[in-house]
């Protein structure tokens, strides 16, 4: 039974060299998935360590807001920097659409609505462009209850279309 030894010889070898050849192949793509899958589990696990940070910062923030530790001091003016900047940043931003911004939650006011629409704070009456100048006392007080009516109105939204 040589002969049949020397097959079963030979197709060991080819299975050995294509099993190696193919482990090859898949050990490359194994690897690459192997690495994508680990990457993503470190980005997740470091967007879970920089939401924590962030939670820890603010808690300091909040507890410590008035006997902060001089380590902190200069983080923390930092981040009121950037917290003033992103307010201005947003008023600009609101300008451009004419909206405001709350001034308790920052949130957008659209033009026209008195209350936040997520706080529910009273926002500062806009500076109304003046329809005319030429007004005198007694009428001004008469404008502001039709414009203070008109609001109101405009609340639940009433249509004259809608008859
Ligand atoms: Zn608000």
């Amino acid at each position: 039974m040589e002969m049949k030894e020397r097959l079963f010889k030979l197709g060991g070898d080819v299975k050995h060299t294509a099993g190696k050849l193919a482990k090859g192949a898949v050990d490359g793509s194994k690897k690459m998935a192997e690495k994508v899958r680990i990457k993503n589990a470190i980005s997740h696990a470091e967007s879970r360590l920089n939401a924590a940070y962030m939670e820890i910062g603010k808690k300091y923030e909040e507890l410590h807001e008035n006997d902060t530790e001089s380590e902190f001091a200069e983080l923390l003016g930092t981040a009121a920097d950037a917290k003033a900047q992103i307010v201005e940043l947003k008023t600009e931003l609101a300008a451009v659409d004419s909206a405001s911004i709350c001034p308790n939650c920052g949130k957008y006011v659209q033009e026209g609505q008195r209350f936040c629409p997520a706080c529910g704070t009273k926002q500062p009456e806009p500076p109304e462009e003046a329809p005319e100048e030429e007004t005198p006392a007694e009428e001004e007080t008469a404008g502001e209850v039709v414009e203070e009516a008109a609001a109101e109105e405009a609340a639940p939204a009433e249509t004259e279309d809608a008859e």
